[in-house]
């Protein structure tokens, strides 16, 4: 583009000028954050900043700064060319045009699908040759995880809004297992600014670690999930916010199997009520 006078100073002989740098993160989880990720870009440790204010006022080097996936980016040419109208004439009334799926997991063809607002889980794992799905994680680690009992559930605002992380688990998998290894990710990637989050995964896991040994009472268990709440509306940034939401959503959907697991009565005879 910019050999053909596209991008860069003076764009197809204007003084129009536009420009695009391309930068690498080092895969913290955290700078997916708009903040954090400001912070990193500006080269320093990638944290979440205290807002107000906005980026949108204050951002990058104290410049207003407007921060988009690429996948909203990508969406403009299309509007533009072919009208609002075409663009919602796609998926749902809330949830216009389409949206990119990246599925990974138990299924014959994962991969990034471009796919209209509104499908419901089903069809997605018709599409991606899943077989025997016990749960979807949607919305990534930080999100929620759906039972098979739910898959006619739809994608989009109205019911289940997403990034577009999909992860599929079929009838293989535990459940618990699953659960540990989201909340392992947490403990390592909380950047330790505040301590709902940094203290809470922590605590979540070793709940985790209780359940898997058979060390645990059910009031334990439930004031955990008072914590992954806590979690929920005081820790500072997305990450500390929406971590305990697998904890929360595995042990409610999957209660059965896990606890089934490690035993229903007495619990190695160590667990009290
Ligand atoms: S919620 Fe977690 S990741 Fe976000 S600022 Fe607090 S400690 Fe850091």
């Amino acid at each position: 583009m910019r050999e053909d006078n596209l991008l860069g100073e003076g764009i197809l002989g204007t003084d129009f000028s536009f420009d695009i740098s391309i930068r690498l993160g080092s895969g913290a989880y955290v700078c997916g954050e708009e903040t954090a990720l400001i912070e990193s870009l500006e080269g320093n440790r990638g944290e979440p900043r205290n807002r107000p204010p906005f980026p949108v006022n204050t951002g990058y080097m104290g410049y207003p700064t407007s921060v988009n996936n690429v996948e909203t980016l990508a969406a403009v040419p299309h509007i533009i060319t072919k009208g609002g109208s075409w663009f919602k004439k796609h998926g749902t009334d809330k949830s216009t045009g389409s949206k990119l799926f990246s599925v990974s997991g138990d299924c014959e063809n994962p991969g990034v699908y471009e796919l209209p607002w509104g499908i419901s889980i089903n069809e997605l794992l018709e599409i991606v040759g899943a077989k025997n799905t016990k749960a979807v994680q949607v919305g990534g680690a930080s999100g929620t995880c759906i039972p098979k009992s739910q898959f006619d559930r739809k994608f989009g605002y109205e019911d289940i809004p997403t990034g577009g992380s999909v992860i599929i688990f079929n009838e293989s998998r535990n459940m618990l297992h699953v659960l540990k290894n989201f909340m392992e990710f947490f403990v390592e990637e909380s950047c330790g600014q505040c301590t709902p989050c940094r203290i809470g995964n922590v605590k979540l896991l070793e709940g985790i670690n209780m359940i898997e040994r058979g060390e645990f009472t059910f009031k334990y268990i439930n004031t955990l999930k008072e914590l992954g709440k806590t979690m929920q509306v005081a820790s500072k940034c997305g990450l500390g916010q929406s971590s305990p939401n697998a904890f929360i959503s595995i042990l409610d959907n999957f209660k059965d199997e896990i606890f089934h697991t490690v035993g229903n009565d007495g619990f190695n005879g160590k667990a009290g009520k």
